[in-house]
């Protein structure tokens, strides 16, 4: 196994190189959004410094001694250390441990390696405790820290350890490894209507819980809503029934997919077989730019409201939008 994901590539070319040269680092800390597999690149970076098998390879053999451990999860030079519900966040003992877990010489290879994940959610006197780490590293030492929120993080820590920032990958590239998940496991929903906004493994997740399909219904719903013998409140009760963050996400792309149709572009983060694509564009023309931005605003005011109050109940959020989209519509065909 190389870099676990395509996306993931250059960041492995470029340890890869270090650890041939022998000039590995002694903390890194790989950060970026969400659901772009940066505890996977973690753990297949330990697995293939501990790798025994001879110079060369771009990654683990798989069949050495250090890589059967690894294996059976029982490594005695790998160190994990994370939250539970219990605890949900990295405490000062956690990090004594790890103290005591690099003051002991390697079983096996030259390193002791500790993965810390997430790393952002570290306690003043544990990230204190982890500084004293990362200021004298003991020579067999790697630690690597995991987080999605970098900027949470000490100064102090953060400048000490060599930066993995993973980014999200591009449209297209997303497209293929989704195509590619598809491939292998049929029962997952076509992604025709699928919106790409967001990380790769996020979407592959949206997949696998069947979520493929709110799109393909709204819109169609969208397009159908300027119609005078449309019943609106069925269909807004409809939606009204889904999860609101949901909605907002697939109603805001579907809008955005619209503003960029009226600028002559086609939306990238949208694939739109027709007759999609026809409904959307001819919705979009007949609104134009300057109502199509106002609804953005509304779903901005929305997303607020959610954020701002613990007891909102997402279905008149949503049926307060939908109602929103039909008054455009209608001032649309009235105009
Ligand atoms: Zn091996």
């Amino acid at each position: 196994m190389n870099a676990p994901y395509p996306w993931l590539a250059a960041h492995w070319q470029r340890l890869a190189a270090s650890r041939a040269r022998g000039t590995l680092g002694h903390a890194y800390l790989i950060a970026g959004p969400e659901g772009l597999g940066k505890q996977a690149f973690a753990e297949a970076f330990a697995r293939y410094v501990l790798c025994e098998a001879e110079e060369g390879r771009t990654a683990a053999c798989g069949d050495c001694r250090s890589c059967r451990l690894y294996a059976s999860a029982s490594h005695p030079d790998l160190k994990r250390v994370t939250i539970t519900e219990d605890h949900p966040t990295i405490r000062i003992d956690q990090v004594r441990e790890l103290v005591d877990f690099f003051a002991l010489k390697p079983h096996y290879q030259r390193r002791r390696i500790a993965i810390v994940h997430p790393a952002d959610v570290m306690n003043r006197n544990a990230a204190n405790a982890l500084l004293k780490i990362l200021e004298e590293p003991p020579p067999s030492a790697l630690l690597i820290l995991v987080c999605h929120r970098a900027g949470l993080l000490p100064p102090t820590v953060v400048s000490r350890c060599q930066r993995v920032n993973v980014t999200p990958p591009a449209w297209d590239e997303r497209l293929a490894w989704l195509a590619e998940q598809r491939a292998r496991q049929p029962t997952l929903p076509d992604f025709a209507t699928l919106t790409l906004q967001g990380a790769p493994l996020t979407l592959l997740a949206r997949l696998e819980a069947g979520e493929g399909t709110l799109l393909t219904e709204l819109i169609p719903a969208m397009h159908a809503a300027g119609a005078r013998n449309h019943d609106q409140l069925a269909t807004a009760r409809q939606f009204g029934g889904g999860d609101v963050q949901h909605f907002l996400d697939a109603f805001e792309s579907v809008i955005q997919a619209m503003i960029q149709l009226c600028a002559g572009h086609a939306p990238g983060h949208l694939r739109l077989p027709e007759p999609a694509h026809s409904a959307l564009a001819e919705t979009a023309a007949s609104l134009g730019p300057r109502r199509l931005f106002a609804i953005l605003d509304e779903v901005a005011r929305a997303r607020g409201v959610v954020l701002r109050s613990s007891g909102v109940r997402g279905n008149e959020v949503i049926e307060n939008l939908w109602f929103a989209w039909v008054d455009a519509l209608r001032t649309r065909t009235t105009a």
